[in-house]
């Protein structure tokens, strides 16, 4: 018997009504309500008056002393008696329960649940039971589940008891035995009975333990199990490319590529070599150099007789990206293509005709490159940066306009490893996790608004000294306008401050033409104090610019800042960065001294997870982090770490697709339609 098939209606006491009540809660199915967990307890166990403190929750077993005092408040009421427990003589109260006086007869055992007022000397009643009468909570621990409507407490506490007295002999083991033996884990039946009625703390302790590395197994099992079917298919495009060819590439660049570099080179080569479909996140620091590893990839999808597409989150960054890929592919003969919202018209239509004819081998693009006309002649490779900013459907609209290419999906943001090994366990990850050589710490100072003179002159040392500065704009939530105005008016106020220089304006109301232009003058040291919105946030490169200054900083988020800090430090040249924000509460100032300690970007996002906890860290569910029932990310991480490896070995194992050992595994997969059948024999 399966107790998925079995329908909650066989529990005896449960009616179509009620069966009707439980299916609002998701509860269908035998498996559904005995997996139906307690969120908490609640503890009935006897205490002596002698060993609780002020404000427990208390549950004492005391002899009725004296006569019941009611007092009543229209339809309400107020009931007090005097008790005796161990010596101890206090007074018990009751509101509403006036129903209850005529059981409160002098000298009869009672036993008592509420909240103990030490000073008072007084309980404050919500629960109470005769022996005399049968006692059912009394001296137990009751789960409390989350549950409401109609359906009461202590109605589902007796119906999941029911289950497990009729099916609890049915539930199967789905963990295999070695991982049982490995972790000395209770069985899964034994642990459901534990968690619904934990007969002690230690048992209920080791029942939570099974089933957290259970929670944790069975989704890692899912995901690396998905990644190996899909390993499994073999339709990938295998890019066959001289690694002599590569080396010259690399040899071309103006620089020598970091020891991370070329570790993460050879990860990406290998899957691109093979035929497997490559889907690989390669997440590092702001300026560890991500873009040169897209490039190589690029490269090696070209030079194999394929195409290659580099979808970025704006028009800044696809020009940015564009005209540093042209040069470096120029002596190789590799012909780049930009296309973004602006890109209209004849010109559109030529570089549409020149991708699917195959005349393009590169193309670079914002959304734009996933419109609906938009055809290749062979994709093989698709690179985006900065994942956070695209959809999962977007893109899987841009890998479905090639024959499964190979996806390599590029992050800035640093995601702590807890995280990452959670809600990306499904891809291969590449880290890297060094800047290149050479490069200085970039020095944060927080300061606050009154010092502006300061720093104004700190601005006029640096351009004096020939580099260039980054002034950003406070950020004003949710109007774009007037962004748009507080950079206009700090445009006006820099160019008076400042007549010696040239002062450039970007927002996000400018065409993409004049956004251009300006970019263009940053670059070519035209200009050289860029007062900007955040739109210069993500991956713009000038090397040349030292000093980033950030207006009212306590307005953005940390890996915002830590983001818009990466704009500079990405030369040889000492680099700056200062905060001004006059942030009012603790948490705020709190937020400020993590930028002023640190400038690796995993460790601002570390503390920025401590101080907003890991549902607010990626803002919504849509972020893909899953929500465990019973396991907890941030406590439970050892073990989720233990549970990762453990799935990722058991799969790699030819046995675990064919051994009666594994057949419950391999249903669970089938219900959770990672298998549809067609691996299992
Ligand atoms: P990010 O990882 O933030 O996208 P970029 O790819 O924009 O970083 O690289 C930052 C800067 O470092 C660029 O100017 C780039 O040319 C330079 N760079 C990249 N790799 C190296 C290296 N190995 N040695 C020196 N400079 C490098
Ligand atoms: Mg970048």
């Amino acid at each position: 018997m399966n107790l998925h098939e079995i329908p909650v209606r066989q529990v005896s006491g449960v009616s179509a009504l009620k069966a009707g009540e439980l299916h609002a809660f998701g509860i269908f199915t035998v498996n559904d309500l005995i997996e139906y967990y307690p969120f908490r307890y609640e503890d009935y166990r006897l205490k002596s008056l002698t060993e609780v403190k002020d404000g427990d929750k208390i549950t004492v077993q005391a002899k009725i002393m004296g006569v019941p005092v009611l007092q009543r408040y229209g339809r309400k009421s107020r009931m007090t008696c005097k008790m005796v427990a161990e010596d101890w003589m206090f007074t018990s109260t009751w509101f509403n329960r006036h129903f209850l006086r005529d059981q409160l007869v002098a000298g009869r055992e009672i036993i008592l649940t509420g909240k103990w007022d030490l000073k008072r000397n007084q309980l404050t009643v919500s629960d109470s039971e005769f022996p005399d009468k049968g006692v059912q909570r009394s001296g137990t621990v009751q789960p409390v589940y989350s549950i409401g409507g109609k359906i009461t407490q202590s109605w589902i506490r007796k119906t999941i008891q029911q289950a497990m007295q009729q099916y609890g002999e049915l539930i199967p083991e789905i963990l295999p035995e070695g991982l049982l033996k490995q972790y000395d884990l209770m069985s899964r039946k034994r642990a459901i009975q534990r968690i619904h009625l934990p007969q002690d703390q230690a048992e209920g302790q080791l029942a939570r333990r099974r089933m957290v590395y259970e929670e944790l197994f069975l989704f890692q099992l899912k995901l690396q199990a998905y990644r190996a079917i899909n390993h499994e298919r073999m339709d990938g495009v295998a890019h066959i490319v001289e690694n002599s060819i590569i080396r010259e590439f690399v040899r071309s660049l103006p620089f020598e590529l970091t020891d991370a570099q070329k570790q993460v080179e050879l990860e990406i080569l290998r899957d691109m070599r093979s035929p497997y479909c490559m889907n690989r996140l390669l997440q590092g620091d702001v300026g560890s150099g991500k873009t040169v590893i897209a490039a190589i990839a690029l490269f090696a999808a070209v030079k194999s007789g394929h195409q290659g597409a580099f979808m970025v989150p704006t028009e800044i960054l696809a020009e940015q990206h564009a005209r540093s890929l042209a040069k470096m592919f120029e002596p190789f003969g590799i012909s780049v293509g930009l296309l973004t919202g602006s890109v209209t018209g004849r010109k559109r239509k030529d570089l549409l005709a020149s991708l699917q004819m195959g005349l393009t081998d590169v193309i670079i693009g914002t959304h734009a490159l996933i419109q609906e006309d938009v055809f290749f002649r062979s994709l093989s490779l698709v690179v985006t940066d900065e994942q956070h900013r695209f959809g999962v459907n977007q893109r899987s609209v841009l890998r479905r306009k090639g024959f499964n290419p190979d996806v390599l999906t590029m992050t800035a943001t640093p995601i702590p490893r807890t995280l990452a090994i959670t809600a990306f366990g499904d891809m291969d990850v590449s880290t890297l996790s060094e800047r290149p050589k050479g490069r200085k710490p970039i020095s944060t100072y927080w300061v606050k608004h009154d010092m502006m003179d300061r720093v104004l002159g700190f601005i006029s040392r640096e351009i004096s000294q020939g580099r260039q500065a980054y002034l950003i704009t406070p950020l004003i939530e949710e109007s774009e306008k007037l962004d748009v105005q507080n950079a206009i008016d700090l445009y006006v106020s820099m160019q008076q401050a400042f007549p010696d220089f040239r002062v450039g304006l970007l927002h996000g109301r400018m065409t993409p033409g004049e956004k251009d232009e300006v970019m263009r003058a940053f670059y070519a040291n035209e200009v050289q104090l860029l007062v900007s919105t955040t739109v210069v946030e993500v991956g713009v490169d000038v090397p040349n610019a030292t000093l980033m200054i950030i207006m009212d900083a306590d307005r953005f988020g940390l890996s915002q800042l830590h983001q818009l800090r990466g704009r500079v430090g990405r030369g040889e040249h000492a680099s700056y960065c200062v905060l001004i924000a006059d942030p009012k509460t603790e948490v705020g100032q709190e937020r400020m001294k993590v930028l002023t300690d640190t400038d690796d970007g995993f460790e601002v996002a570390r503390r920025d997870l401590e101080l907003r906890g890991p549902g607010d860290f990626f803002g919504t569910k849509q972020s893909g982090v899953p929500e465990f029932r019973i396991a907890d990310m941030v406590s439970d991480f050892a073990v989720l770490e233990a549970a990762r490896d453990d799935a990722a070995r058991l799969v790699a194992d030819a046995s675990f697709w064919t051994s009666p050992e594994f057949e419950p595994l391999r249903g669970y997969l089938q219900r959770e339609q990672v298998l549809q059948g067609e691996v299992i024999d």
